[in-house]
């Protein structure tokens, strides 16, 4: 009862002076770092905000005197949108490896040309992204090429586009 009321005590003041939880944010295995990315702490249970951050250009982040027992993280990074992490216990200064890669649908498209319709290629034009201008002097030419040896994409550009186009069954890929 003795030793109960001692770790009890223990844990108490642990509670009150705050914890720290340190953590670096990467994305996918490659552990490239989630530099700049918005780091929001919630408590678990009423999911107010308790304290917010940014990581650094490593991906590091650090937060004091925590003094919620379960919480949630949700990161915020301009590639890769919201990232949820829930429901995170910790009874001690704690130290988390948060991975936000999320898979892109065109990921394998990148190195196959094959279309996923008719699987095959002679109809497949890439898909060219920005603010493309025609050389001066051959802007008939070049607009000519349009549709017909590649397609323009625009200049809204995400980390998830498609890189190519199959003109026969009128799909990017
Ligand atoms: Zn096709």
């Amino acid at each position: 009862m003795k030793l109960f009321l001692v770790l009890f005590f223990i844990s108490l003041s642990d509670f009150i002076s705050g914890q720290s939880i340190t953590g670096k944010v990467i994305v996918g295995s490659t552990e490239k770092s989630g530099s700049f990315v918005s780091i929001q702490l919630l408590d678990h249970f009423n999911k107010q905000i308790v304290d917010k951050t940014y990581t650094d250009s490593e991906g590091n982040f650090k937060f004091e005197k925590v003094r919620v027992l379960s919480l949630d993280l949700k990161l915020t990074s301009i590639e890769y949108g919201d990232t949820l992490f829930q429901n995170i216990f910790f009874s001690d200064d704690t130290t988390l490896l948060l991975d936000i890669y999320k898979p892109c649908k065109y990921d394998q498209s990148g190195k196959n040309k094959g279309c996923p319709a008719c699987h095959k290629k002679d109809q497949v034009i890439p898909i060219l992204y920005g603010l493309i201008v025609p050389p001066q002097g051959k802007e008939k030419k070049f607009w000519s090429r349009v549709d017909v040896e590649f397609k323009l994409g625009g200049c809204s550009i995400t980390r998830c586009d498609p890189h190519w186009y199959c003109k026969r069954d009128k799909i990017n890929f």
